[in-house]
């Protein structure tokens, strides 16, 4: 196998949020070995708190002063990791009642979370009313059940418009505006809903524009805020009311597959610069903010399995673990991902092997599937059964964005640390 070099995928470049010592991978100043006896089985996600707090750090020292962060809370809902960002970010976005319910229970003021998400029901229009979030509307209908609800409750609703923009963010992991969408109303309609929101005595916040997600090119994500502005310019003369609130979106990705950059902030942040005195001018009462999820907390994660069986077959070598997609399914290469690529992946207990003592192997979950792949074909240390394997990258859109149900296999442990 190692005579055969074309064999070998391309590497990762190395994994520098995480610390090594004793040859062990380490999490929070714990070493994963440990962490595992602690939480008592595998497989589980570790989520470092040191690293969300300095991620949030380093985007508020990047990008001017008066851009607000938003936290996307689909990305990691898990309670404790939630009550964490509240303490760091300006405002939460939910996308169902439930993530509304972990929101409301941190400190953060309920009129800084925002609700969206297409095909609101009555009970969640009517819960978020009562909570005193600000409603994300994605349609007419979705303005006039609002209304109605607010009326019943005696309560007047906070309303945002979610705009689908008449632009695309290029190049996007994920497109989620321009064209035709599920999300928000078409930029050429929104000037009657606005009119419409008036007339139904909402009580007008500002707009959501959200364009792309999983970006890495600075570029791309500049000309889509650039585009946002523009097109916000030209709604603010249809608004009902002054626009205290315009949510730019987000879109800043991270580097997932060998040979992807980090994103440069730099020439978002000199964008940003420039646009915020003309924002100023033409809307001077709003708070600009973009809503992240992945990249405030997708590196801060990894997923820890441990290794249950070694098997050849046809020359190759497999890994069996205890983790695989039900859990991390978008490492398995399952979750929007057109051609398979490795996620990084290390061997965690055995974090520094000589070079003689590594081998080309495929780790998989413990699935009846041939889509159950943690790593295919990659460069690591010899492991044998018992070993810890850490997916990185893990911190978003792990468990509740994995089918956990299928296999009927225990759902996987997290921990904060
Ligand atoms: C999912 C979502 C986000 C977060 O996307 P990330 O790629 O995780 O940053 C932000 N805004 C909206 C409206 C979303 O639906």
């Amino acid at each position: 196998m190692m005579s055969n070099p074309r064999n070998i995928r391309p590497v990762h470049a190395p994994q520098t949020h995480f610390q090594t010592e004793n040859n062990c991978l380490m999490v929070g100043g714990i070493a994963v070995t440990r962490l595992a006896q602690r939480v008592g089985a595998t497989p589980f996600f570790a989520y470092d708190r040191s690293l969300l707090t300095s991620r949030v750090a380093h985007l508020r020292a990047s990008l001017p002063a008066a851009i607000e962060l938003h936290y996307s809370v689909k990305a990691n809902p898990m309670p404790a990791l939630v009550q964490h960002m509240a303490g760091l970010v300006d405002g939460f976005d939910v996308a169902s009642a439930s993530e509304m319910r972990v929101a409301l229970d941190t400190p953060m003021d309920a009129a800084e979370v925002s609700f969206a998400g297409p095909g609101k029901t009555d009970a969640e229009l009517s819960q978020a009313v009562a909570a005193g979030v600000v409603l994300s509307l994605e349609s007419p209908g979705e303005a006039r059940r609002a209304a109605r609800i607010g009326e019943a409750l005696g309560i007047r609703p906070k309303a945002l418009l979610r705009i689908n923009p008449d632009f695309e963010m290029k190049s996007s992991g994920m497109k989620m505006g321009g064209g035709a969408r599920q999300f928000g109303v078409d930029a050429e309609e929104a000037p009657a809903l606005l009119r419409e929101i008036g007339a139904l005595g909402l009580d007008f916040h500002g707009l959501q524009i959200f364009s792309g997600s999983q970006s890495l090119s600075a570029g791309t994500i500049a000309d889509a805020q650039s585009q946002t502005f523009q097109l916000a310019q030209r709604l603010a003369d249809h608004a009902p009311g002054t626009i205290r609130l315009l949510n730019i979106g987000g879109g800043f990705g991270i580097p997932y597959f060998p040979g992807e950059q980090p994103l440069d902030l730099h020439p978002i942040a000199d964008n940003l610069e420039a646009w915020l005195p003309r924002v100023k001018d033409a809307l001077p009462e709003a708070h600009v903010a973009i809503e992240l999820g992945r990249y405030l907390v997708g590196e801060a994660g990894v997923y820890i399995s441990r290794v249950t069986d070694r098997k050849v077959s046809r020359g190759q070598t497999f890994l069996v673990t205890d983790g695989g997609m039900h859990h991390q399914l978008a490492a398995s290469g399952n979750l929007g991902q057109v051609i398979r690529k490795n996620y990084p992946v290390a061997i965690a207990s055995r974090m520094e092997a000589a070079e003689d003592d590594t081998e080309i192997v495929n780790i998989v979950g413990p699935l009846c599937t041939p889509l159950d792949i943690l790593a295919d074909r990659m460069p690591l240390p010899r492991a044998d059964v018992g070993d810890l394997v850490a997916v990185f990258q893990s911190g978003a859109y792990g468990p509740t964005a994995s089918p956990s149900g299928f296999l009927s296999r225990p759902p996987a442990g997290e921990v904060l640390v």
